[in-house]
């Protein structure tokens, strides 16, 4: 970290140790291998660091949704086998041979332009094909995976390392698409022994079928939110006894009386009713501390909650601490996190921002320093 990084009061700190406990945790309950994903800058909690804490943890495969992630594992040394997931463009193939990426192929004509870059390369690609099964998003209907099964078990330019597909409402456990969806990419996956072929990995689990659906495990599962210590959704279950891994924390910046009656912040939108304490924190949207926390967020301060007051701006936001309250600058202040015998946890933040905890965490940025504690054995 630069020095004038480390005197930013404003810092995310990330305990390697919560996430390696998860991986550990997430591989009791499933008893399969694990591929686990750091897209998204490993959910804001740093692709690399985490990336590196995985493979020394010793996970089976990691999961990235572009292959820019996947090129900058590659870069940082990484040699666990990575999974790029998102749909590709025929010019990026060359790419994935290069970095030694394994690709989605998510349709036939996707196929053809794997198998060509191949060949002119000179070099096989790794690829596992993504069937629909119900999102509507990327892959090859179940019901007509016939012909798209068969031409990439034909292959002589891919090796066929997997199948797999994305459920939809996994977070849910009393959801019934679930079993729809498990149905459906079995029936995808019968082509294989219809024609013969040796079955590839099937993969079908994210966190939501990793806590819920035992049956949707398979042979290998793709975790993301809950290597990170946090619940998919409030509907889920915690199956698994997780540890949350990111904290963010900053510092008092300013303190101050403000009189009954004179708002606080843009817009003029809240004011105190009486005489009250308000101190100034420097975190904002810009940092990715979502502006829908304007009035409705909270903090911890010397082991208290207190309410965020006023519109959240770009680079700070205000919190009354009360009329009685006492707070001197440089004071820390929790925005999700631990301090004391309290707590904000990432899924109640999002709960009061409207929005799923996995927004909150891939939303702070690279504005935010972060630190990482713990993880020995990776650093
Ligand atoms: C993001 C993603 C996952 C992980 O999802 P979580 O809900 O965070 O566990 C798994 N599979 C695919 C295809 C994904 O895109």
């Amino acid at each position: 970290m630069s020095e004038i990084a480390s005197q930013r009061p404003s810092r995310i700190v990330v305990d390697l140790d919560a996430i390696g406990h998860n991986l550990q945790a997430i591989r009791a309950r499933v008893g399969v291998p694990v591929m686990g994903i750091v897209k998204a800058n490993a959910y804001g909690h740093g692709l690399v660091p985490v990336a590196r804490h995985l493979q020394a943890q010793g996970v089976d495969q990691l999961g990235v949704a572009f292959v820019e992630e996947g090129i900058a594992l590659r870069r940082a040394g990484i040699t666990t086998p990575i999974l790029v997931l998102g749909g590709i463009f025929g010019p990026q193939v060359a790419q994935f041979l290069e970095h030694d990426l394994e690709i989605t192929v998510s349709s036939l004509d996707k196929l053809r332009q794997v198998e060509a870059t191949a060949e002119a390369m000179g070099r096989k690609a790794s690829i596992h094909l993504k069937i629909d099964t119900g999102m509507e998003r990327v892959g090859v209907h179940s019901y007509s995976a016939g012909p798209f099964i068969e031409a990439a078990a034909a292959s002589c330019w891919c090796t066929l390392k997997g199948i797999y597909s994305h459920l939809a409402c996994a977070d849910d456990p009393g959801s019934p698409m679930t079993g729809l969806q498990l149905e459906r990419f079995f029936e995808g996956c019968a082509h294989f022994e219809r024609i013969g072929a040796p079955m590839p990995l099937r993969h079908l689990a994210n966190s939501g079928g990793v806590l819920h659906f035992p049956d949707t495990w398979l042979d290998i599962v793709r975790p993301g939110i809950v290597l990170y210590g946090v619940l998919p959704d409030p509907a889920s279950q915690a199956t698994i006894a997780m540890r949350p891994a990111l904290s963010l924390v900053s510092r008092v910046v300013f303190f101050k009386v403000v009189n009954a009656g004179n708002p606080v912040s843009y817009g003029a939108t809240w004011q105190p009713a009486v005489d009250t304490r308000i101190v100034t924190v420097p975190v904002g949207y810009g940092d990715g501390y979502p502006r829908a926390l304007s009035s409705r967020g909270q903090v911890l301060l010397h082991g208290q909650t207190h309410p965020l007051v006023g519109r959240v701006c770009m680079d700070q936001f205000m919190v009354d601490i009360g009329p009685q309250g006492s707070a001197y600058n440089e004071d820390e202040v929790v925005l999700i996190g631990r301090q004391g015998d309290a707590g904000i946890s990432t899924e109640a933040l999002a709960k009061r921002a409207g929005t799923i905890p996995y927004e909150i965490l891939t939303g702070l940025n690279e504005r935010i320093p972060r630190e990482y504690i713990g993880g020995t054995d990776s650093r």
